[in-house]
C-alpha cells in the first residue's frame, strides 16, 4: 500500500483533477489511498464566509458561499456527463452548500467565532473535494470508494490545531481503510479533517493535509507516502523567492523536518514525525510533471553541509538583559519558565553573557509575559524580524559555514544568529523587509549556478 496525497492547486480545476486521477490510475498495482485538499484557496475562502458572517457581514457570507458552490459545480460539470451519477454528486454538493449557508446564518445571529465554528466551516472544503474527486475517479473507470476522514482521524477537542490520536487511528484505519483496499479499491479521505471521540468535527492545522497523508499510511503500515503538489520536490529554496532554486533529490528526515518548521510550506512540519517512527519513505512529486525525479525524504540521505535554505517572516524578537545573569544560576530556567506558564513557544535561543533573546512565532501578545520578565532584567521587544534556517546535517563539522553567511549577508543588519543545539540548522534574524534579499544572498553564496553545495 501506499499513500498519495493531492494539495490543493493539484485538485485545483477539472484539469487538475484528471491529471490527480491519472496518476493514482498509474499507481494502482501499488494499491494507492488517495488523500486530498480542499480546491485551491476554498479554505482561505472558506474561514473568510465564517469571518464575514460572525462579523454581521451576512450577504459577504451567503456571497461567499455561492461563489464557492458555482466553481465546485463549474468543475463538477467539466468532470462528469449528463448522467444519473452526476446528478447525485451535484445535489450531495449543494446539499452542503446549502448546510454551509444555513452556518452562516447562525454565526451572524450569534455575532461570535468559535473555533469549534470554524472548524464545523472550514472542514467543508475537504469534504467537498473529497466528494468530487472521487466521482471524477469512478468516471474514469478507477475503482474507488469516498471514506469520510472523521470516521479515521480521531483527535483530541483543540479546534482549529487538534491533536490526532494515533491509537484510535489506527483502529479505525484496519476497519475502514484496509479491507476497501483489500477488496482491490482506492479509498479516498479528505485530509486536515477529523472528529473528536464525541463526534465534533475538528482540522489539525492548516497545510495539514500532508500530515494526515502520512497518519493514515503509518496508521496502515504503507511502504511509501508520496505528496503531489505544484512544485518539482523539495528545492534549494522557496521558488517563489530564489528563481534559481534546485530540486534537492534526496534529504534527510531530520533536514527536511527542519526546513518545514521554518517555512518551506511545500511540507507539513508534523508530517516527518509518523513517517520516521515506521521508516516510511516520503515522497514529493509535481502533479504537473509526473514523470519527474520529484524528492525522496529518508534516513539515508546524505550529509551535506547546507541542503537548503528556509525562511518565515512576522517574527518577534525579545531580548532579556540581566547583569545578574552570569553569576545567578537558575536564570534561563527562570526565564523559561516564564514562557511556559504563557503558553509562548520559542524557537530560536541566543545567548551572551549579559544577555538571552529569543524569537516567538507572529506578533504575539506579550504585555503579560514583559511583566513577568521584568523580574530578571530589562526586557526589549523587536516586532517585525525573520528568520532564516540554513540547514544541512553536515553543518556542525564545518567551521566555515558560519563566516561565508555573514560575508554573504554584507549589508543587511543581522539581529541574532544561533547553531541548533543538534548542528543542522544554523538560524539568523533579520529585519522582516530584508528576508527575501536575504535568502537570496545566502542562496547564491551557497548553491551558485550549477554547483552543487559545499
Ligand atoms: P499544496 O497545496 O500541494 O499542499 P503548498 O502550497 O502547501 O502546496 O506547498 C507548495 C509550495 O511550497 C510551493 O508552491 C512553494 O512555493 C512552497 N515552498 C516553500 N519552500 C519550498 C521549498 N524549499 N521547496 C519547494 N517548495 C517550497
Ligand atoms: N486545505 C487545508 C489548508 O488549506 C489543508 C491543506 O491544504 O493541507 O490549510
Ligand atoms: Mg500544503
Amino acid at each position: 500500500m501506499i499513500v498519495l496525497k493531492f494539495g490543493g492547486t493539484s485538485v485545483g480545476d477539472a484539469a487538475a483533477i484528471e491529471r490527480a486521477v491519472e496518476i493514482t490510475r498509474s499507481k494502482l498495482p501499488r494499491r494507492p489511498i488517495v488523500v486530498v485538499s480542499a480546491l485551491a484557496r476554498a479554505t482561505n475562502e472558506l474561514l473568510a464566509i465564517a469571518e464575514h458572517a460572525a462579523e454581521g457581514q451576512l450577504i459577504a457570507a451567503l456571497r461567499g458561499v455561492e461563489a464557492l458552490r458555482e466553481r465546485h459545480l463549474h468543475e463538477c460539470d467539466a468532470l462528469l456527463d449528463q448522467s444519473a451519477e452526476a446528478d447525485e454528486v451535484r445535489s450531495e454538493m449543494s446539499a452542503m452548500f446549502d448546510e454551509l449557508a444555513n452556518i452562516a446564518e447562525a454565526l451572524s445571529v450569534l455575532g461570535h467565532l468559535t473555533p469549534r465554528s470554524q472548524d464545523a466551516i472550514a472542514a467543508y472544503g475537504e469534504m467537498l473535494s473529497a466528494t468530487l474527486v472521487s466521482a471524477a475517479m469512478r468516471r474514469r473507470g478507477v475503482p474507488v470508494e469516498l471514506v469520510d476522514a472523521r470516521e479515521v482521524m480521531v483527535t483530541d477537542d483543540h479546534h482549529t490545531k487538534a491533536v490526532p490520536q494515533m491509537d484510535g487511528i489506527v483502529r479505525n484505519a484496519r476497519a475502514r481503510i484496509v479491507p476497501v483496499v483489500e477488496r482491490g479499491c482506492v479509498p479516498l479521505l479528505g485530509g486536515f479533517i477529523g472528529r473528536t471521540p464525541q463526534g465534533v468535527t475538528t482540522t489539525i492545522g492548516r497545510g495539514g493535509g500532508d500530515y494526515s497523508a502520512a497518519l493514515f499510511g503509518a496508521a496502515v503500515d504503507a511502504e511509501a507516502i508520496e505528496i503531489w503538489t505544484d512544485v518539482d520536490g523539495m528545492l534549494t529554496a522557496d521558488p517563489r523567492v530564489v528563481r534559481g532554486a534546485r530540486l534537492i533529490e534526496e534529504i534527510r528526515f531530520d533536514e527536511a523536518a527542519e526546513l518545514a518548521s521554518f517555512g518551506a510550506k511545500v511540507l507539513h512540519p508534523s508530517t516527518i514525525a509518523p513517517a520516521v517512527q515506521r521508516g516510511i519513505p516520503v515522497f514529493i512529486y509535481n502533479s504537473r510533471r509526473p514523470e519527474g525525479r520529484g524528492t525522496r525524504i529518508t534516513s539515508e540521505a546524505p550529509r551535506r553541509p547546507v541542503s537548503a535554505i528556509a525562511g518565515r517572516g512576522n517574527v518577534t524578537v525579545v531580548r532579556v538583559h540581566s547583569s545578574r545573569m552570569l553569576l545567578a544560576h537558575g536564570f534561563l530556567r527562570a526565564l523559561f519558565e516564564v514562557f511556559e506558564r504563557h503558553r509562548t513557544s520559542v524557537d530560536v535561543v541566543a545567548t551572551s553573557e549579559v544577555s538571552v533573546s529569543v524569537t516567538i512565532d507572529g506578533p504575539a501578545q506579550l504585555d503579560d509575559l514583559v511583566v513577568e520578565l521584568r523580574a530578571l532584567g530589562d526586557v526589549s521587544i523587536e516586532r517585525n524580524r525573520a528568520v532564516i534556517a540554513m540547514v544541512g546535517a553536515g553543518l556542525g563539522g564545518n567551521s566555515s559555514i558560519m563566516a561565508r553567511a555573514l560575508g554573504a549577508l554584507e549589508g543587511i543588519r543581522v539581529h541574532m544568529i544561533s547553531l541548533s543545539a543538534s548542528e543542522i540548522n544554523l538560524t539568523i534574524i533579520v529585519d522582516g523587509d530584508q528576508l527575501g534579499a536575504a535568502v537570496c544572498a545566502l542562496h547564491s553564496e551557497f548553491f551558485p549556478d550549477g554547483a552543487a553545495s559545499s
